[in-house]
């Protein structure tokens, strides 16, 4: 099978390295130079990173232990994790290699601008030339803005959120990475990951006025900002649109995202594993899709829930994460699958069930 797989971002490669090792003529190509570059991602993932790819002390710059929630008033409560900050270019870079490993070709420089899906050509400008490409199974891992979702009629009218983050210089505890929630990020969260003492990942998410509330978490971390990112988040809509003929989207290009906190690496990575074993024993990747989709419908209805909170909402959440039995639910199940222990909160904390009617 000649398969052409368009970005080589996490889920791009991942469907690669698959497809690969099943033998098939698998090229990957890639608008930019480098390979995980230029980087909009504060790179924080959960242990379930490793349920997709092998642990690297290579991509992992610093390990965490938990995460402090900041409230509107200012309380806090400490919640212990087991999480990892990656280097988004090693990882990228490393995923990379694991899939030339196991045989795809990279082409860099090569951006996907149209296609014909009935003489299966993909078209792409490469150092300002028009490149014709043939395939049997053309794969968007295009980011957000997928180019190949819109060329084959698969971008619904998606929403989006846009990040903005800084690598600010100072000094920070290393272990604990910061959330805050309330006015201070309608709609979303700010945050702050330590890469190490010295410095820290402080970013903030909205669908609008992204600047306004970047100014604002700024206040909190003056150190001199060393990079600046910004780039945009998709809003899970369901992603049903996902296959059409030979064209299938996995990742970001999916929408295959957690709407709570706009993290789509693990769930990239997953939506690619499915694909690639869709191909591999000729399933329905829409159908296939569902135990993904569940989980991302929880996050859904959850983030449904968060936006409706008030400050006076916030405060009370803070109040009940501090129980010790809720904190040990966080600790052992992965936000990545919120199926395995929200009804467990629930019955550790039953006072929670009074923001179940903000779901709705
Ligand atoms: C500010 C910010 C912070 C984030 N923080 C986190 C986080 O902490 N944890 C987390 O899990 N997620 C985070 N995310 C989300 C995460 O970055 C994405 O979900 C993830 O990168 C998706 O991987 P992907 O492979 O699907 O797409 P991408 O990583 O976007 O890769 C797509 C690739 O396709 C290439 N490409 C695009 N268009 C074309 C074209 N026309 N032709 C050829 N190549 C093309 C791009 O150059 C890129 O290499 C964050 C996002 C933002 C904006």
């Amino acid at each position: 099978m000649n398969v052409v797989i368009v970005g080589a971002g996490p889920s791009g490669s991942t469907v690669a390295y698959e497809l690969a090792k099943d033998s098939h003529n698998v090229r990957v190509f890639e608008e930019h130079p480098a390979i995980g570059r230029p980087i909009a991602c504060t790179g924080i993932v959960t242990r379930a990173l490793f349920d997709f790819v092998e642990r690297d002390d290579d991509y992992i710059i610093n390990e965490l232990e938990g995460v402090r929630i900041t409230a509107p008033s200012g309380k806090t409560v400490d919640i212990p994790l087991k999480e990892f900050v990656i280097c988004r270019e090693r990882f990228d870079t490393f995923l990379a290699k694991r899939a030339i490993k196991a045989g795809a070709e990279y082409h860099t420089r090569f951006k996907f601008r149209s296609l014909d899906e009935g003489s299966k050509v993909a078209r792409f400008s490469h150092k300002g030339k028009d490149v014709e490409v043939k395939y049997d199974i053309l794969i968007g891992a295009d980011g957000p803005f997928s180019a190949v979702a819109r060329a084959s009629g698969l971008l619904s009218r998606r929403k989006y959120y846009v990040g903005s983050q800084a690598t600010v210089v100072g000094k920070f505890d290393p272990d604990w990475f910061l959330t805050f929630f309330g006015s201070c990020a309608p709609g979303f969260f700010a945050w702050a990951v330590p890469e190490s003492a010295e410095r820290v990942r402080a970013g903030v998410a909205s669908q609008r006025h992204v600047h306004k509330y970047f100014d604002l978490l700024r206040e909190k971390f003056s150190g001199e900002i060393v990079e600046r990112q910004a780039g945009p988040i998709p809003i899970f809509d369901g992603a049903k649109n996902v296959q059409k003929g030979s064209i299938y989207l996995v990742g970001d290009a999916a929408g295959v995202v957690k709407n709570t906190t706009g993290g789509g690496i693990i769930t990239g990575m997953w939506s690619a594993k499915i694909l690639a074993d869709c191909l591999r024993n000729n399933k329905n990747y829409s159908r296939a899709l569902r135990p993904l989709r569940r989980e991302l419908l929880l996050h859904w209805k959850l983030r449904n829930m968060l936006d409706k909170f008030s400050d006076y909402d916030y405060e009370l959440l803070v109040d009940m994460m501090s129980k010790d039995s809720v904190k040990r639910i966080l600790h052992k199940y992965p936000r990545e699958y919120p199926s395995k222990f929200l009804w467990r909160l629930l019955l550790a904390q039953p006072r929670l069930i009074r923001f179940a009617r903000f779901a709705i």
